[in-house]
């Protein structure tokens, strides 16, 4: 991201302890461990405003787990560390749930749990699997090896933990309750640390010094600094949902096709779809533009068709946002090379209702106090 000459006419110049920049899911959880955990005086700036990013735009699934079914996790990441990631993602989950118990005004949230669906037989081998590993390590599910929902999926795994959220007001609380000072409109351009203790941090409106700078950019992250790229890959996904319905077509959060479609029934009677980008990566990968794609719509479309024909009312509206996908699909906590004082919690894969909150608090210990975090440290990348 860049700022012209003609931009900078205005800047001041501000002394801050601890600066988030975004203000997104990840940046609000931060800046609430910062400052309410930590006793730290933190600022958060972003672009535009609180959550107006992909955390204003996603489904609002919360639901435990990564970008993978279990026990591909388990042969990809290792028993110990899946556990550590699922674990996690149940941290993050009941992080949601005090926020929104503590929020200063509503956050809807419905506790109607998930259910994973296969769309093939060959899926319900994988969903029989998933269920196997995940039940091996006591976590609480219910498989079912016939649909579940009598409109020709192949099985399920039921999730009771998981929940549907209103997930700009999540943002918006978590923001409020996190005490910070919040400046938007605001881009961040340049970052540079000269000294030990000390981060100058180039925005359009300010010039900061920092003791701490926090980078919650998720699909951005590769415009603000070039170590970023490759390691995160911004992916537009795409939503529809109806006009309210006279009945609920689905009691649960629910996904299939490998995670690629995901639907709901809104608080307000609605049918939310979202998805259907897996025969379009290429138009989809690599974009920050945020703009419907004609292709993934008629989808989208189609797929009510196949699979929600009683679903008759018609489409109120429809959007994109972007996410930020990691190289390994999980996500990113660490410092910048040659910026100790410039930590970053980014890549959330598009489970950043899954994985964000307990992922900031994690980095916002690793930026304090030097600590590990875990299975999420960009370490790991070598
Ligand atoms: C259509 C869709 C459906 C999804 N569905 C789900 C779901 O159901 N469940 C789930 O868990 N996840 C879902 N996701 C993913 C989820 O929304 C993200 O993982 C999550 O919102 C990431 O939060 P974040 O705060 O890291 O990123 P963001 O919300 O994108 O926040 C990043 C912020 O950084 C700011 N920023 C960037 N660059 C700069 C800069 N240079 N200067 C200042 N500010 C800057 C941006 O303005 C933005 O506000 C979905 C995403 C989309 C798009």
């Amino acid at each position: 991201m860049t700022v012209s000459h003609w931009q900078q006419v205005e800047q001041t110049h501000r002394d801050v302890d601890f600066l988030i920049v975004g203000a997104g899911l990840a940046g609000s959880s931060a800046a609430y461990f910062a400052q309410q955990v930590h006793n730290r005086e933190v600022v958060v700036t972003d672009a535009r405003d609180v959550g107006l990013g992909a955390s204003s735009r996603n489904a609002g699934f919360m639901i435990s787990g990564l970008d993978t079914y279990y026990h591909r996790a388990i042969e990809t990441y290792g028993r110990d560390k899946a556990l550590e990631l699922w674990t996690l993602s149940h941290q993050t989950i009941a992080h949601w749930r005090e926020f929104i118990k503590n929020s200063p005004f509503e956050v809807p949230l419905d506790n109607c749990g998930s259910m994973l669906l296969a769309e093939s037989e060959e899926e319900a081998k994988e969903l029989e699997l998933a269920a196997k590993a995940l039940s091996d390590d006591k976590i609480d599910i219910e498989y079912y090896s016939k649909d579940p929902l009598g409109r020709g999926y192949y099985a399920g795994i039921e999730q009771p933990i998981d929940a549907g959220v209103q997930p700009y007001l999540l943002a918006k609380s978590v923001m409020e309750q996190s005490g910070a000072e919040f400046i938007p409109n605001n881009e961040l351009y340049r970052i540079e640390q000269t000294e030990d203790d000390c981060v100058t941090v180039y925005t359009r409106q300010i010039i900061f010094r920092a003791r701490y700078v926090m980078l919650c950019t998720n699909a951005y992250s590769p415009m603000i600094d070039p170590y970023f790229v490759g390691k995160v890959v911004p992916t537009r996904a795409q939503c529809l949902i109806t006009e309210p319905l006279d009945d609920v077509p689905i009691d649960y959060c629910g996904y299939s096709d490998y995670g690629y479609m995901y639907y709901r029934t809104t608080f307000d009677g609605r049918f939310l779809l979202g998805g259907g980008r897996k025969d379009f990566k290429a138009e989809e990968n690599d974009t920050t533009e945020d703009r419907l794609n004609p292709n993934v719509q008629g989808y989208l479309d189609d797929y009510i068709k196949k699979f929600f024909p009683d679903v008759t009312a018609p489409v109120a509206h429809r959007w994109s946002g972007i996410m930020g996908f990691s190289i390994d699909g999980l996500p990113l906590v660490g410092t910048l090379p040659g910026k100790s004082r410039v930590g970053f919690a980014v890549g959330f894969t598009g489970h950043g209702l899954a994985m964000s909150a307990g992922t900031t608090e994690r980095a916002v210990d690793m930026l304090l106090n030097g600590t590990s975090a875990g299975a999420v440290d960009v370490a790991r990348l070598g």
